[in-house]
């Protein structure tokens, strides 16, 4: 089918020309991404946070093709040209046992070169904050959601006690969203959950590192045309990894035990707070490795890191409000398992379908619009999510596996050029009651 309407998967539509408003909730991955999509589609966008800048923490994501395609258009390839500076330069990861034979090498084209990005997440953000002020978009700090509401005109929020308006909004808060219980109308505060492992993840102070003989090997490149470095300890049930970007000036660190999730909400609490390097290099204490890893936990940088409890969740029935003017995207709608490195790319995914379906449905059609993307979104991130849980069982399970390379349907997807192509399809099924079959995952898991 060809592409009959609107700015074109490469293309912008001149600013706020579509006079749809947006609010979108959240400077994460999802609300970054949504702004900047929704403003190259013409859409006058309002973008809010909590927190008075944007948040550091954190430690490596990874974007996959599928996401890194869209940000690779962003200012004619300048924000691409941009991340390439801070991102890892890596070939391989590497991987060894708890005793310390080596495993393997694994090709990490995809996440590197002109596929993709594994970057810290705090530069990652910052590159995307400054490409959506430099557009112009109105950001606002301080600036905590404390209410949704919506009529069949309109829809807003409440923030610092007043009202703001829009034609829709879209709440992208992350994983622990106040507003998804608002908005779904769900009588939960938080999905169904599982605990599955816990994790400690965030930054090693690299000089320090290289600066002690006893750890200097543990950043020193595999080569001499990469500066950076993927290492992975592995053992049943709890990985160790370090990663090196910004050409080996940066190191984060990852690490996730699988029986030691199930921590009572006070011990949670105090971990959330207060994270213990202790507990960490506990972790390993049975390792033959042990003296080697030590050292290294020993250079996390202090207030950098955090542990908490990775679960696992039940998809939401519905990301849509009652009458349709809202919708929950990201975190706040899908979750997903780190092992499946799928996070960030779609929520990404999220930000560009969304303003899309609003640029073809227009400004008398909003609801319609987010109808749309929920059909297109909702089967792809739910089997990603069920992608994601078996990945990571895996990752606990088998230790010693090579990981299979990535499916083509949740990796090689122009989730851009798919919606100009399927939305009037989409549109028509809604009209007509018919049902939509998605064409961008697997038909059985829909
Ligand atoms: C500080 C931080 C560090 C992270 N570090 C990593 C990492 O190192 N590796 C990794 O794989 N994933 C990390 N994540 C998660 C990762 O970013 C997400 O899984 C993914 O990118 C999807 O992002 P999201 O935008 O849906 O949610 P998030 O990235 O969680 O962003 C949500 C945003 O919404 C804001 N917010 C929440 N509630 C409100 C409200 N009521 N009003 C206004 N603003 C609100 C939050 O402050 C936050 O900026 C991190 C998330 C955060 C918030």
């Amino acid at each position: 089918m060809s592409i009959i309407k609107g700015s074109r998967p490469n293309g912008t539509a001149a600013p706020h020309s579509s006079k749809i408003k947006v609010i979108v909730v959240g400077t994460g991955l999802a609300g970054l991404a949504t702004a900047v999509e929704c403003h190259r589609k013409g859409h006058s966008v309002t973008l809010l946070e909590r927190h008075s800048e944007v948040p550091t923490n954190g430690d490596g994501i990874g974007i996959s093709p599928n996401a890194a395609r869209i940000i690779r258009k962003w200012g004619n390839g300048v924000v691409n040209k941009h991340l390439q500076d801070f991102a890892s330069d890596i070939k391989h990861v590497h991987t060894w046992s708890h005793t310390g034979k080596y495993i393997n090498p694994t090709s990490f084209d995809d996440f590197t070169g002109v596929k993709g990005y594994l970057i810290h997440r705090a530069s990652l953000i910052r590159v995307m904050y400054e490409h959506a002020k430099f557009l112009g978009i109105d950001i606002q700090h301080d600036s905590s959601v404390t209410d949704y509401w919506e009529t069949g005109q309109e829809a807003g929020v409440v923030v610092n006690g007043e009202k703001v308006v829009a034609d829709c909004v879209i709440c992208a808060e992350g994983i622990h969203s106040r507003g998804r219980s608002i908005i779904t109308k769900s009588d939960f505060q938080e999905p169904q959950l599982d605990p599955i492992f816990s994790t400690f993840r965030g930054t090693l102070d690299t000089e320090a590192l290289r600066q002690d003989p006893e750890t200097r090997w543990a950043v020193e490149s595999e080569s001499e045309t990469t500066r950076d470095v993927y290492k992975v300890w592995t053992t049943h049930g709890m990985h160790l990894s370090i990663f090196t970007a910004q050409r080996g000036n940066i190191t984060v660190w990852y690490a996730a035990h699988k029986d030691k999730a199930l921590m009572t909400k006070s011990e949670l609490e105090m971990a959330r707070q207060s994270p213990n390097i202790e507990t960490a290099i506990g972790w390993i204490r049975e390792w033959p490795l042990r003296e080697k890893l030590e050292p290294i936990l020993r250079k996390a940088d202090n207030g950098r890191f955090i542990q908490a409890q990775i679960s696992s969740y039940q998809p939401l029935k519905t990301w849509r409000s009652p009458l349709g003017r809202m919708m929950v995207i990201g975190d706040a709608a899908h979750p997903t398992p780190p092992a499946s490195a799928q996070s960030g790319s779609q929520a990404i995914e999220d930000g560009a379908v969304v303003a899309i379906a609003l640029e073809l449905a227009g400004k008398n059609d909003v609801p319609l619009a987010l109808e749309v993307t929920e059909k297109i979104r909702y089967p792809r991130a739910t089997a990603v999510q069920e992608e994601g849980r078996s990945i990571q069982e895996d990752s606990f399970e088998k230790p010693e596996y090579e990981p299979e390379g990535r499916p083509e349907w949740m990796w090689d997807h122009d989730c851009q050029e798919s919606t100009y192509r399927e939305y009037e399809l989409v549109a028509g099924a809604i009209r007509s009651g018919q049902n939509y079959i998605p064409t961008n995952c697997p038909a059985l898991i829909v």
